[in-house]
């Protein structure tokens, strides 16, 4: 009974072994005994076999087995079936060119209901597939005026005119005007270009000449208005206006107006002065005196009630300051 035991307990650990050394294998690559990593480098080339196996079987010639499914729907050139889009093949593929740095290539396909082949490229241009040989394409694209749509047209028209003797005048035109417009233009500029770098040293020396001249006048300028500043008291960051002929004229017309506003003002007065004497001396004997004083006054024919009251106003002040003469009695 005990040996019965550990011999099956034996037997299970020899089995665990066996299955632990069968799925290594799975791991780990036969090196044969002549098999020598410097000569062969890879086991693939010490067996001459590709690493992509059937599938590079062509791979000489540039094609490759690759699992290809249709784009599109298409009727087979040699049977004339018809075989839906989704359909897969063992196509050869092979690059077949460039669209700028793009690859083209083409997917060659045997029919499975025939033995035809068909033969379908990638367009990079237009990012899509087309049918070479061997089959149709069923036309299904969007075609927007079927759809109710409108119709995509080619705006831009030609860029040169289809008239054999437009595109002469066009060109003629081109000519006079290269002859007679830009020419002398051009002439123009390398005149202008070569006047103004003939002698450099000659349009220092009056540029400079000129600027020493202005600056000059500059600090000239400054130090009177820093005296002007310095008189009124005024701040030194204060940037003075400049005076010219037409400042100094209006100032001296606003001058000449204030004076002569000034002596009219006086002589106003002055002639203001006697009537008021008379005004008051007249008021002083009756009341209805001021008729015959507007007779005497030439400054107011009519004389209103404020006219009076500045007399009067003006005749107490000369009466209390003492410099005008009595009146005179009345009658
Ligand atoms: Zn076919």
């Amino acid at each position: 009974m005990q040996g019965a035991l550990l011999a099956s307990q034996s037997l299970c650990i020899l089995i665990f072994l066996f299955i632990l050394l069968t799925h290594s294998a799975g791991f780990n690559k036969y090196y044969p005994p002549d098999y020598e990593p410097d000569k062969h480098k890879s086991l693939n080339s010490y067996r001459g076999k590709h690493a992509l196996g059937d599938r590079a079987r062509k791979i000489d010639q540039g094609i490759l087995i690759t699992r290809f499914e249709l784009p599109f729907n298409i009727w087979c050139g040699t049977c004339d079936n018809h075989i839906g889009m989704g359909v897969r093949y063992n196509a050869e593929k092979k690059k077949i060119g460039n669209y700028y740095s793009t690859p083209i290539y083409s997917f060659r396909c045997k029919c499975h209901l025939c033995d035809g082949w068909f033969e379908i490229q990638t367009d990079p241009k237009n990012t899509r597939y087309v049918v070479v040989s061997g089959a149709r394409q069923k036309d299904e694209d969007w075609n927007p005026e079927e759809n109710g749509g409108f119709a995509v047209h080619d705006t831009e028209g030609k860029a040169t005119p289809a008239d054999p003797l437009a595109a002469l005048e066009k060109t003629t035109a081109a000519q006079t005007h290269l002859t007679q417009v830009q020419a002398p233009r051009i002439e123009s500029l390398q005149d202008a270009s070569d006047h103004y770098n003939a002698d450099p040293y000659s349009h220092s020396l009056r540029i400079r000449k000129r600027f020493r001249a202005e600056k000059k006048v500059a600090k000239e300028k400054e130090r009177a208005d820093d005296a002007l500043k310095g008189r009124y008291g005024l701040p030194e960051t204060l940037a003075l206006l400049e005076d010219g002929d037409a400042d100094a004229a209006k100032a001296k017309a606003e001058w000449e107006k204030g004076r002569q506003e000034l002596a009219l003002r006086d002589s106003r007065r002055r002639k203001l002065a006697p009537s008021i004497t008379s005004i008051t001396a007249s008021s002083s004997s009756s009341l209805g005196a001021s008729r015959p004083r507007a007779s005497h006054s030439s400054s107011a024919k009519k004389p209103s009630a404020s006219d009076s009251l500045r007399a009067r106003i003006l005749g107490n002040t000369a009466r209390a300051s003492g410099s005008l003469a009595r009146p005179r009695p009345a009658g």
